[in-house]
């Protein structure tokens, strides 16, 4: 596989083509933002925990039968993956409310969600990720009925497998959001998944540890990603 030009760089990840058009190679670095990027730092060693996350657990998603757009790791911050057509909506799935919710809705942060909520919000950091509703999705083009059904179901999949990953390693599986892609016109998970884009608490004491502790400055973030992945059996 032939690396070629980059064709996309967001805020913690590049995206470069390789010499097959169905194929790119997803780069993490080791930025990090927070607050639609107003907040930024480099931690070291941060592409690499990343990477070998997201591989461990796409690997255990897959293996569940969610189809996902990561087929193999390359290197200690690359892996390949499908080449999709991005559908501009994220959905978040929370189990326990945290985060935007407890702003939002005045809801104590801890309260355990019964049963857990969706969310859908529109991919736009010009508009700070609006949250939207399907007739949203719907009136605008971003998305079919039939893929934000799929989206919802693949999403609470990914929860049953996660949420009982992540307790049997003594860890509470808090929120989380996920982004979506067509390959051959079939609804694939994309993007990553790694505590930059969930929340994750020591199941016995609360302790955070996800991105929240680089937003309120908690300290060792990438030590925490690291602890959160040895738990889960990755080996970085
Ligand atoms: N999240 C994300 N990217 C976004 C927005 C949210 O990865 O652009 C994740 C976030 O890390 C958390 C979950 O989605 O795990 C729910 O986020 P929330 O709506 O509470 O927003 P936040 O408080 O993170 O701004």
């Amino acid at each position: 596989m032939q690396k070629r030009e980059e064709l996309y760089s967001g805020k913690a990840k590049s995206i470069f083509k390789t010499d097959d058009p169905d194929r790119f190679i997803m780069e993490f670095r080791d930025d990090t933002s927070a607050f639609d990027g107003v907040k930024k730092a480099q931690l070291s060693r941060k592409g690499m925990v990343n990477n070998k996350f997201n591989a461990f657990v796409m690997e255990k998603l897959k293996d569940a039968g969610v189809p996902v757009h990561f087929e193999k790791l390359i290197s200690d911050n690359e892996s390949l993956v499908k080449n999709l057509k991005m559908i501009p909506v994220e959905c978040v799935v929370r189990n326990v409310a945290a985060g935007s919710l407890c702003k939002r809705l005045g809801i104590k942060e801890g309260t355990v969600l019964t049963p857990s909520t969706f969310e859908l919000f529109l991919k736009n950091d010009e508009l700070h990720d609006p949250m939207i509703n399907e007739y949203h999705a719907l009136a605008f083009g971003w998305a079919t009925q039939d893929q934000l059904d799929q989206m919802r179901s693949l999403t609470f999949q990914v929860n049953d497998v996660l949420k009982t990953l992540f307790a049997n390693a003594g860890m509470t599986l808090v929120d989380y959001k996920l982004e979506f892609g067509l390959f051959e016109g079939q609804v694939v998970l994309g993007d990553e998944f790694s505590p930059d884009g969930c929340r994750i608490w020591d199941a016995k004491t609360g302790e955070k540890m996800d991105k929240d502790r680089f937003r309120q400055d908690l300290g060792n973030v990438i030590e925490y990603y690291e602890e959160v992945g040895k738990r889960l059996g990755v080996t970085f």
